[in-house]
């Protein structure tokens, strides 16, 4: 039996693992049209591009989730809306142009076009995640210096601050405060035109418009903008045309007193692979770091997020997953959607849940329940990140480099012997990736060891720093 509710839990819970992306959320999954029947989901897509999105990217991991979570298995009937009409329309089509071949219309179609048809296409609510607000924000020693810049930015652009740049590490805030400018400014100034924007989505609309002569459209989108958030800039790092580009959005920018505001998971002085100018650019203005939150702060967020679920779980148990889970705090929330999706799932009223049953339903997201180490998935990979220098957002990514999958790799590795997490766990961990994947990485490393004396080293040592 699978219902909203439950759906709802695990795609949070997905969210919470950044299987799916925010952006991704936001665009596929706030308002999909979809029927609960038995263990029947059926969806109907407005598009069928939307529907070849959903069944490549987000349908098997859903499945995979439930099944994890209940043992249950659910099948997948997918609609399009009007799919009839629009066959007969290509079918008219090809009647009278029977030599026009489809295929580059369906390559095209994949790529998502950016919307120049009206340069004001501004403030995409769309991408925004209404919940991250500054109400939404619970403010702690680690972030309240960030948090009263980004305030003061949103309440006066442009002004002071030029860029505002906030770096820290993997989950401790910065796309909710880089978007809740966003929320601010929409909901007191909706005049102004915030561009908020992933970088990767800058980099893809610059190609995009690269290769098909846009480029004046492209600079004509930056230059009437008001307000520039773009989030985890050290994404440009090694792409030299993007951050030419980039270069150049930011002087017209810069001159025209138009407020930046970038995140990073690093300082701008740790951008090693930025060119020399761009990385001065960024400390042009104000940097400020947000750290990992204290034990206090820890429980104050879980609070606000019960309240913002309109949940009412056991303070114990707040109090229990804010002592095990440290260093994220989405991992903070993650432990937190699993225990509100169990309680739906099993029809267990969450308020009457006691810290035992909590304990059980969390047994794989920590290990070493109640000893004063416990070692956390997000603590691997970024001890793995520092040591073989590369970032923890690359361990998570599907690139191939020689270097990344070979951190990857020890970082799978490492999971399987520090934490109790299943594979199927780990591999939400690592951007979705399938528990095959865990299993041959934990196979190719455990070879490696025996041949590489460095490498098994390097892991040891790992090992030694994590769990001391
Ligand atoms: P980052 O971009 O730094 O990786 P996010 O902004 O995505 O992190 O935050 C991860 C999750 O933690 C989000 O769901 C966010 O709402 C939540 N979060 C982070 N910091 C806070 C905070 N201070 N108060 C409430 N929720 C927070
Ligand atoms: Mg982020």
């Amino acid at each position: 039996m699978i219902d909203k509710k439950i759906w709802d839990d695990i795609v949070l819970y997905l969210v919470s693992k950044e299987v799916i992306n925010e952006v991704a959320y936001q665009i596929w999954f706030k308002d999909l049209d979809i029927e609960f029947e038995n263990s029947n989901v059926k969806i109907t897509f407005p598009n069928s591009l939307t529907k070849e999105k959903f069944c490549s990217g987000y349908a098997d991991i859903i499945k995979k989730t439930l099944y994890d979570f209940n043992k249950e298995e659910i099948n997948f009937e997918f609609f399009v809306k009007d799919e009839n009409k629009k066959n007969i329309e290509e079918l008219k089509n090809k009647e009278l142009n029977p030599n026009v071949e489809t295929k580059k219309n369906k390559k095209e179609e994949k790529i998502i076009k950016p919307n120049y048809n009206e340069i004001t296409n501004f403030n995409q609510i769309n991408y925004l995640n209404p919940r991250y607000t500054f109400e939404n924000f619970v403010i702690g020693k680690n972030n309240q210096f960030c948090a009263a810049a980004a305030l003061r930015v949103a309440q006066a652009p442009g002004q002071h601050m030029n860029p505002l740049f906030i770096y820290g590490g993997v989950g401790l805030g910065k796309t909710h405060i880089l978007q809740a400018i966003a929320n601010y400014i929409i909901a007191n100034q909706s005049n102004l035109k915030i561009l908020y924007m992933h970088v990767e989505q800058f980099i893809d609309e610059f190609i995009y418009s690269l290769k098909n002569e846009q480029m004046n459209s492209f600079r004509m989108k930056f230059r009437h903008a008001d307000i520039l958030l773009l989030d985890d800039v050290q994404y440009l790092e090694q792409k030299d045309a993007s951050m030419e580009m980039f270069f150049h959005t930011f002087n017209s920018l810069y001159q025209a007193q138009k407020q930046m505001v970038f995140t990073c998971d690093k300082p701008p002085k740790d951008l090693k692979d930025f060119e020399e100018r761009v990385r001065n650019r960024m400390e042009w203005g104000l940097t400020v770091q947000i750290t990992p939150p204290d034990y206090e702060t820890r429980v104050a967020i879980l609070q606000k997020m019960c309240e913002y679920e309109k949940r009412k779980v056991d303070e114990k148990i707040l109090h229990f997953i804010a002592k095990n889970v440290k260093s994220s705090i989405r991992e903070l929330e993650s432990a937190l959607i699993k225990v509100i999706a169990y309680c739906d799932i099993f029809k267990i009223d969450i308020n009457t849940l006691g810290l035992e049953q909590a304990k059980e339903i969390l047994k794989d997201q920590f290990k070493y329940i109640d000893e004063t180490k416990i070692i956390q998935i997000d603590d691997i990979i970024r001890k793995v990140a520092e040591t073989f220098k590369v970032s923890t957002y690359d361990i998570k990514s599907k690139k191939r480099n020689a270097s990344i999958s070979r951190a990857r790799n020890v970082a799978m590795y490492l999971c399987r012997e520090l934490t109790s997490a299943s594979t199927t766990e780990i591999g939400l961990s690592f951007g979705g990736k399938d528990h095959t994947t865990i299993i041959h990485a934990c196979k190719k490393i455990s070879d490696l060891m025996k041949d590489d004396e460095l490498l098994r080293i390097s892991i040891e040592g790992m090992i030694k720093d994590l769990t001391s």
